[in-house]
């Protein structure tokens, strides 16, 4: 990395796709290279989807109230040791919860209300406010930062990121749930997440795409720092 004086004052590097391509660990990693910070929006829906639940609303039919929650919503994200992240809602820490196949179908729907997304985008923004980051979801190289000057769009067979899930959900519930359900649950979110009118999962105008299938998350994050690098 050049020196910190060298350093331009503004990075914003955007990584997009749907869920299980390895958003989350590629953008992990290539912030830690980058020394930047990492925000994962994913989380901050997920978080919504939380708070939305515990308070009991409809996260498909209760927009006005959800919208309201989203715009007081006490999220702060913080790195924990070994770059994972630590997600606090109201000073509890939830960063475990908001991973459940729950958790998933909620902040899927939650995220479909442009009036939430509106309030969400601005909320992301605030959080980027050092504009020095590496920042994954579905719309951040659309909508959240569109003029980000580095944007990659990750694919992957359907059968390799319902595979990843399930390792994902084993390693954090210590149960492994079937291999077909994991992958319909993801079905769902992208038909979700790609037919929406605000927002949806496209890839963004000037993204380098790269296919994971068959890369480790490193050779992925080689890919990305030789592109920001040229
Ligand atoms: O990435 P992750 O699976 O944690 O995201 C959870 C859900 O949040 C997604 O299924 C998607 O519906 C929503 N989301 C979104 N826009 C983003 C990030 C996530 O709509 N930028």
């Amino acid at each position: 990395m050049p020196s910190a004086s060298k350093r331009p004052r503004t990075l914003i590097v955007t990584i997009d796709g749907p869920g299980g391509v390895g958003k989350s660990t590629v953008a992990k990693l290539l912030a830690r290279e980058l020394s930047v910070m990492y925000l994962d929006t994913g989380a901050t829906y997920r978080a919504l989807a939380y708070a939305a639940l515990e308070e009991r609303l409809s996260p498909v039919t209760d927009v006005k109230p959800l919208a309201r929650l989203a715009r007081r919503l006490p999220l702060h994200l913080a790195r924990a040791e070994g770059g994972s992240l630590r997600v606090r809602l109201d000073g509890r820490d939830v960063s475990r919860d908001i991973r459940s196949e729950r958790i998933s179908e909620a902040a899927a729907q939650v995220s479909q209300h442009a009036l939430v997304r509106a309030a969400m985008v601005a909320l992301q923004r605030r959080l980027a406010k050092r504009q020095r980051v590496v920042v994954e979801g579905r719309d951040t190289g659309s909508v959240v930062f569109p003029r980000a000057p580095f944007k990659f769009f990750l694919t992957a067979a359907a059968g390799v990121r319902a595979a990843r899930r399930q390792q994902e959900l084993a390693k954090l519930y210590g149960t492994q749930p079937p291999l077909r359900e994991v992958r319909e649950q993801l079905q769902f979110r992208d038909e979700l997440d790609r037919s929406r009118r605000v927002g949806p999962l496209v890839k963004p105008r000037g993204a380098v795409t790269i296919d994971t299938t068959r890369r480790t998350a490193r050779q992925v994050v080689r890919a990305m720092l030789s592109h920001i690098r040229s």
